[in-house]
């Protein structure tokens, strides 16, 4: 057991100081400092303890798109994004996530991505995945999405399926349909997530192909979860506006260079709190591992970098800096994706919750990181690595 004293914490809402027991995995107690002595002396004297000195305490991070796998492949095999490890995740605050393929399901499939996942998880991580990749048929474990999703436990929805975008498959709105479809009954039979997680391109179209889906068919509006819509200024308009229609919206924390027609997600997410749309339809993930390739006219890549876990710890810092209050800061990489994605007890610290916890030091850095009761990083430093991270490996992590 573990006893964290002296934390202010963000639940994400702010609770003041809090002292928290931990064990099992679980938040086992949570009170105001002076309530300590509600606990028998036995379990205080078991129980290690940490003070965080009036530190915030904040739910770990959920990163709801990352190529664990590595992405890439776009500019020829060497391209292949190499996989990521334990420490990119943590060291990042990130305690819990999502992997999935994209453009290359082809050289990965579905096998290499689950192996990805158990082997973070047998490092202390939680981890989940999407099946299929960019492409319409989605490349499928057990030959279907609706068996995927129903015997598969990590699986949690389909994804990223691309639209819009030179890459995809073309796939048409019936097409789309019936992946909706397929992955909202799965959510029904198996209290997972079910939703369609929408890779968005350039193109044009943006998110054309959603509305006709949701206005031909019965489907909820939160079973499409399009992600990278800050991508281009017009799709993040169509994107408000879906997400006042009740469809959740995911911005990328990707590098945006001055002048490009994109925002970064924090200026997206401003603009977002400031349009009056639904504060629970919006949550930002990283890309991690993914390639992002700039494409010329003829399709060819220009030049290519990688999505950095980092980017959502830096982007939620960016977001307090320029006046958004931190329990308002937290929810779209918290609170937003456990709703979504149907993670009781992620996203947020209670009573009953799972141990999951981020120490933020004064200058925001992820200073101590708990995953499952767990220290993954202590004073800053990584103290439990993945199998093939030595300290070098660790001292590279992004
Ligand atoms: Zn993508």
């Amino acid at each position: 057991m573990l006893l964290l004293r002296n934390a202010h914490v963000y639940a994400p809402r702010a609770l003041g100081l809090r002292s928290l027991l931990l064990g099992g995995g679980r938040v086992l107690w949570m009170g105001a400092p002076h309530e300590l002595t509600e606990l028998p002396l036995a379990l205080r004297a078991a129980a290690e303890v940490l003070d965080l000195d009036g530190g915030r305490l904040i739910p770990g991070l959920i990163d709801a798109h990352v190529h664990l796998t590595g992405g890439g492949g776009e500019a020829g095999f060497r391209t292949r994004v190499p996989p990521l490890s334990l420490t990119r995740f943590t060291r990042a605050g990130i305690t819990s996530v999502v992997g999935l393929l994209g453009t290359d399901d082809v050289t990965r499939g579905p096998r290499e991505l689950l192996a990805c996942v158990y082997a973070l998880r047998e490092e202390g991580l939680n981890a989940w995945c999407y099946t299929g990749g960019y492409h319409v048929p989605p490349a499928t474990l057990t030959g279907t999405v609706a068996g995927d999703l129903t015997f598969i436990e990590p699986m949690l929805g389909v994804g990223e399926v691309a639209i819009s975008d030179h890459r995809s498959s073309q796939p048409t709105c019936e097409e789309l349909l019936r992946l909706g479809s397929v992955a909202h009954v799965a959510g029904l039979m198996t209290g997972k997530a079910g939703i369609v997680h929408l890779h968005l391109g350039d193109g044009a179209r943006g998110l054309e192909l959603v509305r006709r889906a949701l206005a031909a068919s019965e489907l909820p509006a939160r079973v499409f979860h399009p992600t990278h819509v800050n991508r281009r200024r017009a799709l993040f308009d169509e994107a408000l506006d879906l997400a006042r229609r009740g469809t959740t919206v995911d911005l990328t924390a990707f590098p945006v260079a001055p002048g490009e027609d994109a925002y970064s997600a924090a200026e997206a997410m401003l603009r977002y709190a400031a349009s009056g749309a639904p504060a629970e339809r919006v949550t930002i993930s990283s890309d991690a591992g993914g390639a992002l390739p700039c494409f010329d006219a003829d399709g060819h890549v220009s030049h290519m970098e990688v999505g950095s876990a980092g980017a959502l710890l830096s982007t939620l810092l960016e977001l307090v800096d320029r006046g958004m209050p931190l329990d308002q800061a937290l929810a779209p990489f918290t609170s937003n994706p456990a709703r979504l994605l149907r993670l009781g007890g992620k996203g947020e610290i209670a009573v009953g919750s799972g141990a999951d916890l981020v120490g933020l030091s004064a200058t925001g850095a992820a200073q101590t990181v708990i995953v499952r009761g767990l220290v993954h990083v202590q004073d800053g430093q990584c103290i439990r690595r993945g199998a093939f991270e030595g300290d070098e490996g660790a001292a590279h992590a992004q």
